[in-house]
């Protein structure tokens, strides 16, 4: 018997048929005489339906503008995984299960004060135990918990993730199911490349890089929360027929699972290509090489809330002027160019050049720790097939290369099969 947290995201509870769909995948870890609480998410597209009648309201209502409370934006966006978890209480209940809707201040999941992006504080999962024990599934409302206003607060899109990691955590989880509506994590992206294969295990850190890359699949958050409570996190699919053989095999189920390195006995050296699309370069050019000036620049781009990526910078040549290179995403260039404008004098440099529409991909991989000649591989193979690159970083697990953007495709799938990773 083990204690499973299952979280079922936005296109699985879509209508009533998909959440019958995930009331029989609850039922069948139920009658196995499993431990079960689900976390839900909203109908797929109920989110932004919410948040566009948030948004259109101020205006209607004849202001001048559109800014809202954002204590009202979390009352109004977190009903729909209200909804979602009472319907699916209620199909649990249909088909005989022990089963409770609850909503994020009822649990409570306590979260800190910051509206619309809320930070899971503390989860109370005493109560949650208890019931789990006398056989009651707990059907969790996602992205939602009580900030310390005692208000609703919402977890940012795609929080239910969260909610469930920090469940899992929180009631002492064997593990947290991820449903979606894919199977599991790829190397890379199976849209670009169709060779792309269905990793088995992925460590928590490699993951993280996924995730913040692109990887669309989980929460970054729900990520490093399971990396520091070392939650094992399933993602799979709930659109694999609930009772097909294996579907509830307790060590190995269909999917991906997200653990600690320890559990993973053949490491590759690569797991996976991610890619970020629209990243821009700005250059300064003749920049003062003296104590200060990175703080001159980074420090005013920090406070304007421009999220900086990529630093690449030279040394001088003869000890008094340099270059600095770094990223932005796309949308930030013009706000990032009258930061450094305004700053000129402070800063000290000469020109700036920037460039838009730029691509990184990155290669990650906990293997690459103990390999040497990983990047030379990358390297030689974007230079055969004609690639430029124009900048590169690295950590002790990935190395990133900042390309021009219609080369993106090209280079994802160069690197894929550079590193072995074709699926044959
Ligand atoms: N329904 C929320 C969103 O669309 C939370 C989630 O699905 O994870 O962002
Ligand atoms: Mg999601």
């Amino acid at each position: 018997m083990a204690r499973i947290v299952m979280k079922f995201g936005g296109t699985s509870v879509a209508d009533l048929d998909r959440i019958k769909n995930v009331a029989r995948h609850v039922k069948r870890e139920v009658d196995a005489g499993h431990e079960v609480a689900v976390v839900v998410s909203a109908m797929s597209g109920k989110t932004n339906e919410l948040v566009g009648w948030v948004q259109n309201m101020p205006k209607v209502a004849g202001a001048d503008h559109s800014i809202y409370d954002a204590r009202e934006y979390d009352a109004v966006v977190a009903s729909g995984e209200q909804v979602t978890s009472g319907l699916l209480a209620i199909a649990l209940q249909a088909m005989g299960i022990n089963a409770r809707s609850w909503q994020g201040w009822q649990i409570p999941i306590r979260t800190d004060n910051a509206h619309g992006a809320a930070r899971i504080l503390d989860i109370d999962g005493e109560d949650m135990i208890r019931r789990m024990k006398e056989g009651q599934v707990a059907v969790v409302a996602g992205f939602q918990g009580l900030g310390p206003d005692n208000r609703l607060a919402t977890l940012g899109r795609g929080g239910s993730d969260t909610s469930a990691v920090a469940i899992a955590a929180a009631v002492k989880a064997d593990r947290c199911d991820i449903y979606t509506d894919v199977d599991g994590v790829y190397t890379t992206d199976p849209r670009i490349v169709p060779k792309a294969r269905r990793l088995k295990k992925i460590a928590f850190e490699e993951m993280l890089e996924m995730a913040s890359l692109g990887a669309k699949v989980l929460q970054v958050r729900s990520v490093e929360l399971a990396m520091v409570f070392k939650v094992r996190t399933f993602v799979r699919s709930s659109f694999e027929d609930p009772d097909a053989p294996g579907m509830g095999d307790l060590l190995n189920p269909p999917g991906t699972l997200i653990c600690d390195e320890d559990e993973i006995v053949e490491q590759e050296v690569v797991t996976g290509i991610a890619y970020a699309k629209d990243e821009a370069q700005i250059s300064l050019r003749r920049l003062a090489d003296r104590p200060g000036v990175s703080a001159a620049i980074f420090g005013p781009l920090a406070e304007n809330h421009i999220n900086v990526d990529m630093i690449v910078q030279n040394i001088s040549e003869d000890g008094s002027k340099t270059d600095m290179t770094f990223t932005v995403p796309s949308g930030d260039v013009d706000k990032a160019l009258r930061v450094l404008g305004e700053n000129k004098e402070k800063i000290g440099y000469d020109v700036v050049q920037s460039e838009s529409g730029l691509v990184k991909v990155s290669v990650i991989g906990i293997g690459m720790r103990s390999h040497a000649g990983v990047a030379a591989t990358a390297f030689r193979a974007l230079a055969e097939k004609g690639i430029n690159i124009k900048a590169i970083t690295t950590s002790e697990i990935k190395i990133s290369i900042l390309i021009d953007g219609p080369y993106a495709e090209l280079a994802v799938r160069t690197l894929h099969s550079c590193y072995g990773l074709d699926k044959s």
